[in-house]
């Protein structure tokens, strides 16, 4: 399976199909980052996600990979579509 980039919030994310999943996440300054799958947290219904950038707290990155898991998970073609670059 080809990885698949998208574009949102200025961000350039690559899924990079991996299980657990993670992402590269290419800010907009170009420096890259890597978000990946840190489990589920105290409420099934919450994902965790771990990023290697310096924020101590959720990030901009995490935030952009959660809202496509979300559209992942929801097969919205139309919000995939629109993000899509590749
Ligand atoms: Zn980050």
């Amino acid at each position: 399976m080809t990885a698949t980039a998208y574009q949102i919030n200025g961000m350039d994310i690559t899924d990079l199909n991996t299980t657990p999943d993670s992402f590269t996440v290419e800010s907009s300054s170009g420096k890259t980052y890597h978000v990946e799958y840190a489990g589920a947290g105290d409420s099934e219904a919450v994902d965790t996600w771990h990023c290697n950038c310096p924020a101590r707290k959720t990030c901009k990155h995490i935030k952009a990979v959660a809202n496509l898991v979300n559209a992942l998970i929801d097969d919205d073609r139309e919000q995939l579509s629109e993000w899509e670059i590749s």
